[in-house]
């Protein structure tokens, strides 16, 4: 079964707000199995409503319009849906004396304006609204839903849980829609379509690509009974983990730390770290992780030469030979740490994070992330772009990256 999103407001296109209701209801109708097939941001005009309610309409047997039902007279939702589904507007009494004793309560004075929001599409049914005095409601005609919601999502969120989603989820008895998303990393978008490039042509599920920094999120979608969207799933799972391997990390809500955390603590290896460049920033992504203690003894930032030096034993004649931004002085950080903190693994990071600091020989961006297992150490060496921030976040994926593959035991990646 599929939906239509409508978010009304000019504060919308203007950009004065960001469309918070439309991300919010599109992952709550999937996760009721309801495919979101269209999501459309329109004017405050009766007209604009009326042109994309129409097209809703023939397309979707659910249509959500949020935003518009409010007392003034840039709110026209609800003529809006009355006048496109041929119904007429009607006081409802209860509704009225709602608010007059919400403004009441409030020791607010009721102006006239308020009294249009008693003005409901008859046969509409009105859904409790504990914030506000915006009156949300369904109605359903012709085999179709139509759900009018108010715009503040302090609003929109309670009324929708506790009186739509329920409705939503009987009316939805039919096809189902499911969404499974792979979670790929140490692959650019591009080379991943490669290897799967003829995906649509096995007769699998579609899949969209979601770029996401260090990482590429593959959304697979299924559809038919419970049974069927899972088994269409499932296949085009096994097909793309045998063409990316250990490119994929994980799914749906699964992290690269989180992924790291538990590989570690599975096989009860411990963790130190030397960070230089990336100034804590690998520490406290791995702390952030609730029972990281398992597996993370502890780290340092050695941040001049002289803190790598007295903090980890790094000697001063290799820094001053081949430079604190090196290959050699990453792994003696590596080795550094895992001898200070009696680590069965360690990781020292060396780089320039710029925007100083850079060379036609080592420029800004140029990081090295070595890794000590206590039987060798080995060195990856990146030239990353972006401002400062993205070069301490990149490298700090790509530790992760590499720790999650000592880890596993698989090939690392050069
Ligand atoms: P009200 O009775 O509060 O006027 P309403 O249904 O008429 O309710 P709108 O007037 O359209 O709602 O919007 C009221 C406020 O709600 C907006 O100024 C904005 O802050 C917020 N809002 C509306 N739509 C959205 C949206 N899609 N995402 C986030 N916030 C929104
Ligand atoms: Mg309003």
């Amino acid at each position: 079964m599929q939906a239509d999103l409508i978010c009304v407001g000019n504060e919308l296109l203007t950009g004065l707000i960001e469309n918070i209701n439309s991300g919010f209801l599109a992952r709550r109708l999937w996760s009721a199995g309801i495919e979101v097939r269209e999501a459309a941001v329109v004017a405050d005009s009766t007209e604009a409503i009326n042109t994309v309610l129409e097209r809703a309409l023939e397309n979707s047997e659910i249509v959500i319009i949020t935003g518009g039902l409010g007392p003034t007279d840039d709110d026209m939702t609800s003529e809006a849906v009355a006048s496109a589904l041929g119904l007429r507007l009607a006081l409802d009494r209860n509704w009225l004396e709602r608010i007059e004793k919400f403004f009441s309560g409030r020791g607010l004075k009721m102006t006239d304006n308020n009294r249009k929001q008693a003005m409901i599409p008859e046969g509409a049914t009105l859904l409790k609204n504990h914030g506000g005095t915006a009156p949300g409601s369904i109605i359903k005609k012709e085999g179709r839903l139509i759900v009018m919601l108010p715009g503040p999502p302090n609003e929109l969120i309670p009324m929708f849980d506790h009186s739509v989603l329920p409705v939503l989820k009987d009316f939805n008895r039919g096809s189902l829609s499911r969404l499974k998303t792979l979670k790929c990393c140490g692959i650019g978008e591009s080379s991943l379509e490669d290897k799967i490039k003829n995906f649509g042509e096995w007769g699998l599920p579609p899949i969209s690509y979601v770029a996401r920094g260090y990482e590429v999120h593959l959304q697979i979608k299924g559809r038919g009974s419970e049974e069927e969207a899972a088994a269409a799933i499932e296949k085009a799972e096994n097909r793309l983990r045998e063409l990316l391997g250990d490119h994929i990390y994980g799914s749906d809500d699964d992290t690269l730390s989180g992924k790291v955390a538990e590989l570690l603590t599975g096989q009860n290896i411990t963790l130190s770290l030397a960070e230089s460049c990336s100034g804590g920033l690998l520490s406290s992504l791995i702390t952030d992780i609730p029972g990281s203690s398992m597996f993370y003894v502890g780290g340092m930032v050695a941040y001049s030469g002289e803190a790598k030096r007295g903090g980890l034993g790094v000697d001063k004649s290799l820094m001053v030979k081949e430079g604190q931004v090196s290959e050699p002085v990453a792994m003696a950080l590596a080795t550094g740490a895992r001898a200070k903190f009696s680590s069965d693994l360690a990781v020292g990071i060396t780089g320039i994070a710029g925007p100083d600091g850079g060379t036609p020989q080592k420029p800004v961006g140029l990081v090295y992330i070595a890794l000590d297992n206590g039987r060798e150490c080995y060195c990856k060496k990146l030239n990353l772009g972006g401002g400062r921030l993205a070069v301490k976040e990149r490298t700090a994926q790509v530790a992760l990256d590499m720790i999650r593959r000592e880890a596993l035991g698989v090939k690392r990646q050069q």
